[in-house]
């Protein structure tokens, strides 16, 4: 837990969040401002402040954050395609700094990513 982080909050439930999935190791929830029709976050339960403080006992984690996400993406029946993002750093749009992966769809997406 860290003391100023959003998603640590939301993890103990004080702030609210659109719950889609969790367990003793992750927590899924809706983005409050999603960027495409299906834009959910995927987050560890523990605060790591993002890609780049992952270590290699984190490993299995990240693992878990993907399958975790490919499920939700094809629960909601994202058959023809999404996308899986983790922004590191704020030049790379990063403005939550408690690691979470991005599951994006149900619209085309661009490439490259602005
Ligand atoms: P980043 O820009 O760090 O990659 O992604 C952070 C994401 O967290 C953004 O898409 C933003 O909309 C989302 N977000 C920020 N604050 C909250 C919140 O309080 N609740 C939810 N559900 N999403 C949030
Ligand atoms: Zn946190």
């Amino acid at each position: 837990m860290s003391q100023d982080c959003i998603f640590c909050k939301i993890i103990n439930g004080d702030i609210p969040a659109d719950v889609l999935y969790q367990d003793d190791d992750v927590l899924a929830f809706n983005d409050i401002s999603p960027q495409a029709p299906t834009h959910i976050l995927v987050i560890p339960k523990n605060h790591i402040s993002g890609p780049e403080a992952l270590g290699e006992s984190d490993e299995t984690l990240v693992g878990k954050l993907v399958r975790v996400g490919t499920d939700l993406a094809k629960e909601r029946g994202l058959t023809d395609g999404y996308r899986l993002v983790m922004n590191n750093g704020e030049r790379a749009g990063q403005t939550v700094f408690h690691l979470h992966m991005h599951v994006l769809g149900g619209r085309t997406m661009t490439w490259p990513p602005g």
